[in-house]
């Protein structure tokens, strides 16, 4: 069974790419045939992370009705499936949101696994992703303005039918005045699923386009963010 995970948070900078990105990396490591599509059409930023900036088709033409959905399907690290959106703003401007359904429903006959990088805030292209996956994870930081909006965001989604998976907590530290787990899980009303270490090595990572997970596989960041990928693959 095919499962669409949007990875969402309400505020930018959580990270969000970073995870929908090496989450998708570790999964076709662990044998899915993975998906990870960019549907932060305005900010996209996927291709960035992955060096396909340059590619000549994305998500962006296919939603524009000017190419077909296999022509914006690239490879990424251990064959994990990638659909950039485009970063010209003319790009974004042509590109529908209204289709992102109908490229989904195409993409999800060959791939196990599908993972929707949603964009920040509430605008309409924000909403479709919630509502359009099988689960949301949100991404939390441990402040209380990222869990406010991942608040907003869990009732967003829900109000459009769509279900949360869980929350990350992502960019943790071991200071005091960190947002405790309890506090996340009280507030949300939903299960912490991974605590993911403020860790410089995913910048670093992203210096050479690459995910931590594949450049920094020991690395606290991407050793939390494979045993959340082992998690939701079914691996031990
Ligand atoms: P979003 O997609 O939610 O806007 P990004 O994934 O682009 O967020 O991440 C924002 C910034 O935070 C990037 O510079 C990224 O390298 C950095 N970042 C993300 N996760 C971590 C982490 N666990 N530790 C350190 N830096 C991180
Ligand atoms: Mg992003």
């Amino acid at each position: 069974m095919v499962v669409t995970y949007t990875i969402a948070s309400g505020k930018g900078g959580t990270g969000k790419t970073t995870l929908s990105v090496n989450l998708g990396t570790m999964l076709a490591h662990y044998g899915k045939e993975t998906y990870i599509m960019d549907t932060d059409m305005g900010m996209a930023n996927i291709g960035i992370v992955l060096g396909l900036e340059n590619v000549p088709v994305t998500l962006h033409e296919v939603l524009a009705g000017k190419a077909s959905i296999s022509e914006a399907i690239y490879e990424g690290p251990f064959g994990v499936k990638v659909i950039p959106s485009g970063i010209s703003l003319q790009g974004f401007q042509n590109a529908d949101p209204e289709h992102l359904h109908d490229v989904m429903k195409e993409i999800i006959q060959q791939c196990d696994i599908l993972i929707l990088d949603a964009p920040a805030g509430i605008s309409r292209d924000g909403v479709i992703p919630l509502a359009i996956a099988d689960e949301v994870i949100l991404v939390v930081n441990p402040e209380i303005s990222s869990m406010v909006d991942a608040l907003k965001t869990k009732i967003l989604t829900e109000l459009v039918g769509g279900k949360i998976k869980g929350a990350i907590l992502n960019r943790a530290t071991l200071e005091k005045t960190d947002i405790s787990i309890h506090k996340i899980e009280e507030v949300l009303g939903v299960k912490v699923i991974g605590i993911i270490p403020d860790d410089p090595n995913v910048r670093r990572a992203s210096a050479y386009k690459t995910p931590v997970v594949v450049k920094y596989p020991n690395s606290p960041a991407a050793v939390e963010i494979k045993k959340i990928a082992a998690e939701i693959a079914g691996v031990d």
